[in-house]
């Protein structure tokens, strides 16, 4: 796994934007993924705007949760995420073993740190009941991962993949 150094941290604390989240509210989050793994996504839409072209936005928009690139960049955060998670984890928490963040989002979203601070919450959920994470961004993994009293050891699966393209911010309302 790689963490974010301290120039990195510095960068992202120098984010010259700070893009503005909405937030919807739903009826579940834990779901099994059609490439058979358990996944969260609580944020709809991502503000990365990634151009290669991204699926997670053309399968949102050909189901009518993204009208279009702008709309998908602008993220709205699932705000009782937490809720449903607990909820979902008193049902079937025994039976799991990893879960993962995310693959319609990202769950580090550079320049949205509620996003960030809804992820760690969710993950140290997962972990107190035992269960793993693993994580996908395109922003940067937060330091805050590698607290041992907050997380398990071993328990999160790490994949990062920086963008830094807070240069270029397109995101901004
Ligand atoms: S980071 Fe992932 S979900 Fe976000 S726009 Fe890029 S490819 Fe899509």
């Amino acid at each position: 796994m790689r963490w974010q150094s301290a120039r990195q941290l510095a960068l992202v604390e120098d984010c010259p934007y700070e893009i503005v989240v909405d937030t919807v509210r739903r009826k579940s989050l834990l779901y099994r993924s059609g490439l058979g793994f358990l996944c969260i996504n609580h944020v709809q839409g991502c503000a990365h705007g990634c151009k290669y072209p991204c699926y997670a936005f053309m399968m949102a928009k050909h189901h009518g949760r993204a009208r279009d690139e702008a709309d998908w960049r602008h993220p709205r955060l699932v705000e009782n995420a937490i809720e449903l998670l607990d909820r979902e984890l008193d049902r079937k928490g025994d039976k799991l073993d990893c879960v993962h963040l995310c693959l319609t989002t990202d769950p580090f979203m550079v320049g949205c740190p509620e996003v960030s601070v809804m992820s760690l919450a969710i993950i140290e959920r997962l972990n107190a009941r035992g269960v793993r994470a693993s994580v996908l961004t395109k922003g940067l993994l937060p330091i805050d991962l590698a607290d041992d009293r907050r997380f398990q050891r071993d328990s999160i699966l790490g994949i990062n993949w920086p963008l830094a393209r807070w240069a270029t911010p397109r995101s901004r309302r």
